[in-house]
């Protein structure tokens, strides 16, 4: 006869992929950690800078459209004004 259905070694698998998976969590946590630093890191040039003037706020989406817009750029809606 056969033993069926005997868990050989089915803990120290389990263990050993639970160890895995945090392992790889935590590369991914650094690899996402860096890229949001480099992110931060490079300078932002943009002809609006960080002034709100002449910007029409979608109240839809809440996207920053120009005053001159009739409809929100990013989803379209019926700029009020
Ligand atoms: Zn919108």
């Amino acid at each position: 006869m056969l033993p069926v259905g005997r868990p050989s070694g089915g803990g120290i698998a389990g263990t050993a992929g639970f160890v895995n998976v945090a392992g790889i969590a935590g590369i991914a946590g650094i690899l996402a950690s860096l890229a949001i630093v480099r992110r931060e890191r490079r300078p932002r040039e943009s002809p609006f800078a960080t002034s709100t003037e002449g910007e029409k706020r979608c109240p839809s989406c809440g996207m920053g459209n120009q005053v001159v817009d009739r409809t929100c750029i990013s989803c379209g809606a019926d700029l009020p004004g």
